[in-house]
């Protein structure tokens, strides 16, 4: 057997901002295989290409990040039901041959539901908006479907990307999804609405520094404000919900939980979280 590490890394476009590196790096040290992981930005129109070099350079899986999952679900052959679902990739696997296809998977689903249970935060029966309606967003929708919300509501920036997400859902819905699925833009959120059990802040809005424009309504004190950003203090999305007595949670544990998935998918070993949670908040506290 080689003793080579095997070659992992994270792709995007920002990509300093990335923890997958410690986070992969740690999950190794844990289970003790050998593996090298790092962080790879491509350029907005080589995402294709820089994949290609570093297949060639016997790299074994990536993760995909901000703005390629829809570049990466357009460039593998072989999905899982997952990716399929979602239309969004977030995990390459590669085999040794450069040349073979490649498999596509979506882990953000399952990162964030078993965050969400970490969190004892409930979905059955419960109220959900959902923000955006990019890669995270259709990686989340269908896990948050399967939970058995009351409703959800899809609101984007580009109400016509929201309105379209649902529709591919809506075609996939199983008679025991007895959820309702509504979308609007960002704007057109009612605001004579009962408030949600759980906004989801799956936009990037927070990389930049801004929040989602909402009408106060959306949420009371009983409500949970998840952003799927994290960064070393609280999003302005998180800040403005605090500020009107919800519970805000923020993004860290998704990303230490779909990591996980992804590293069960190339090593067939699954980590332990736990320990990377806490180390990358202890990280985060101190940066
Ligand atoms: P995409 O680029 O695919 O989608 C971006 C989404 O954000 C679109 O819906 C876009 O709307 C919306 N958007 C961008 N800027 C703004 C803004 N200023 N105001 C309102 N909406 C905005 O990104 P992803 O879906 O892949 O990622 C979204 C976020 O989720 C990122 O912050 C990412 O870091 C985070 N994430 C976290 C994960 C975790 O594990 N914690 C996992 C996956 C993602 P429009 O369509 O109108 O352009």
């Amino acid at each position: 057997m080689s003793t080579h590490p095997k070659i992992y890394g994270v792709i995007g476009n920002p990509i300093s901002h990335s923890r997958s590196p410690l986070i992969h790096q740690t999950f190794a040290q844990q289970t003790g295989i050998p593996l090298t992981y790092s962080a790879i930005l491509a350029p907005l129109d080589s995402f294709a290409a820089t994949v290609d070099r570093f297949r060639a350079e016997g790299g074994l899986g990536l993760n995909v990040t901000v703005p390629f999952k829809h570049e990466a679900f357009a460039y593998c052959i072989d999905r899982s039901e997952r990716a399929l679902q979602a239309g969004a990739v977030n995990t390459l696997i590669f085999s040794q041959d450069p040349q073979a296809p490649a498999r596509g998977d979506n882990t953000d689903g399952v990162g964030l539901m078993r965050d969400l249970a970490y969190h004892g935060i409930e979905l059955t029966d419960k109220r959900i908006l959902l923000l955006g309606a990019g890669g995270a967003a259709r990686g989340v929708l269908g896990p948050l479907i399967a939970a058995h919300p009351a409703n959800i509501l899809v609101a984007n920036r580009n109400g016509g990307t929201a309105k379209q997400l649902i529709q591919d859902f809506g075609a996939d819905l199983k008679s025991q999804d007895i959820v309702t699925l509504c979308a609007c833009a960002l704007t057109d959120i009612p605001r004579d609405e009962v408030a949600f059990d759980l906004i989801i802040n799956a936009t990037s809005a927070s990389l930049s520094g801004e929040c989602p424009s909402l009408p106060d309504t959306v949420l009371q004190g009983h409500t949970i404000a998840y952003d799927m950003a994290y960064g070393t203090a609280p999003t302005v999305f998180m800040d403005w919900a605090s500020a009107r007595g919800a519970r805000a949670v923020d993004g860290l544990g998704m990303l230490v939980e779909q990591a996980a998935e992804s590293f069960y998918l190339w090593q067939g070993v699954y980590p332990q979280t736990e320990q990377v949670r806490a180390r990358l908040r202890a990280e985060l506290h101190s940066s």
